[in-house]
């Protein structure tokens, strides 16, 4: 994503944040006036382990610390242009204030006003005044209330507007109806419905980890038992093969470890039970994997794609819904969050160049 010279001036950029349990992700992008976006700036990467500390401030302080580096790298380019913040944080969001209602992993971001929390950051950061109260299309010298969405609405808006689907060929992508199905610690998800993430009334759709598959499985803390993320997570896996850490399992089976093949693939026909349940529930066109998980492409997939054949209700009178690896892997989060950024304050997207 190089801009070579004489490329022009972008109408606006955006950093993106993503903040997980095990990591702060960065990047920064470009918008043109034609709607395609541009990586502006190489994206950061801070591993943390936040899920212990109750005191969120010091988290606030590296996210804001990290996104100040992209803001930075854009400025030195674009003196001018309008900058929007967006943050896609693991945990559940109210979609009118944006602040956090509640997370598993970020224990001090917990029940805060992110958006506010964030701005206060950025600001003494950045020697910029917050702008207003309202997100709103960006002045040049302000700081304006970041836009703060749930990682998987996040990764799911990126797959579903900016990914390249299978079978077309004019870069703009939008999906009837996506479902993206982010698996790591436990299962993220969302639905997208005509380019627009269904968050749900409250917010909170897309929690299809706790869905039970196993009825006669192991209990889950959420209280029920052989919930999907119980089968399918990254420790679910590990523990299949007997290994360390999902990573190692999915190194050693892409490799041809019998032990760690047999595991990723038990896992995938897991995987596909829960994808026949989703797809008798949504009818989606489409499912897209992210998430570490995901790193194991085919060998997963397949049988995941045979299980949900097989356990599709009607699956002999219907399509078969695809299902496809995550395109932008581990940056959909932050590219998401600015994407939606943008569009929150008020420019439209309409794809991205090629990474
Ligand atoms: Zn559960």
């Amino acid at each position: 994503m190089a801009d070579p010279v004489g490329t022009p001036v972008p109408v606006a950029a955006a950093v993106g944040l993503d903040v997980g349990g095990g990591a702060v992700k960065a990047g920064a992008v470009l918008l043109h006036a034609d709607g395609m976006l541009a990586r502006a700036a190489r994206p950061a990467e801070v591993r943390v382990r936040h899920r212990l500390e109750a005191d969120g401030e010091p988290l606030t302080a590296l996210a804001a610390a990290t996104a100040r580096e992209q803001f930075d790298s854009v400025r030195s380019r674009w003196p001018r242009v309008p900058v929007a913040w967006g943050v896609s944080a693991a945990a559940w969001i109210d979609p009118g204030t944006g602040r956090s209602l509640f997370s598993p992993h970020l224990m001090g971001w917990r029940g805060r006003p992110l958006p506010q929390d964030l701005a206060r950051s950025l600001s003494r950061l950045t020697g910029r005044p917050v702008a207003d109260e309202e997100a709103g299309t960006p002045p040049p010298r302000s700081v304006t209330l970041p836009s703060v969405v749930n990682d998987a609405d996040a990764a799911a808006w990126a797959e579903a507007r900016l990914a390249r689907q299978p079978g077309h060929d004019a870069g703009h992508l939008r999906s009837d109806r996506m479902v993206l199905v982010a698996i790591g610690t436990g299962i993220g998800g969302a639905l997208v419905r005509d380019g627009a993430v269904d968050i749900g009334a409250r917010g909170m759709a897309g929690e299809f980890g706790h869905m039970t598959v196993d009825p006669s499985g192991v209990p889950c803390p959420c209280g029920n038992t052989g919930c999907w993320e119980l089968l399918v997570s990254a420790e679910a896996l590990a523990a299949r093969a007997g290994r360390a850490s999902a990573r190692t399992t999915i190194d050693d089976a892409l490799a041809g470890q019998v032990e760690c093949r047999q595991a990723v693939q038990e896992t995938g026909r897991w995987l596909g039970r829960g994808l026949a349940t989703l797809a008798a529930v949504l009818d989606p066109s489409r499912f897209v994997i992210g998430g570490g998980v995901a790193a194991a492409g085919e060998l997963l997939l397949a049988p995941a794609r045979v299980e949900l054949a097989r356990h599709l209700p009607g699956g002999r009178y219907r399509p078969v819904p695809s299902v496809t690896v995550a395109t932008w892997g581990n940056s959909s989060g932050w590219v998401g969050a600015a994407g939606i950024a943008l569009e929150r304050a008020g420019w439209s997207v309409a794809t991205a160049t090629a990474d």
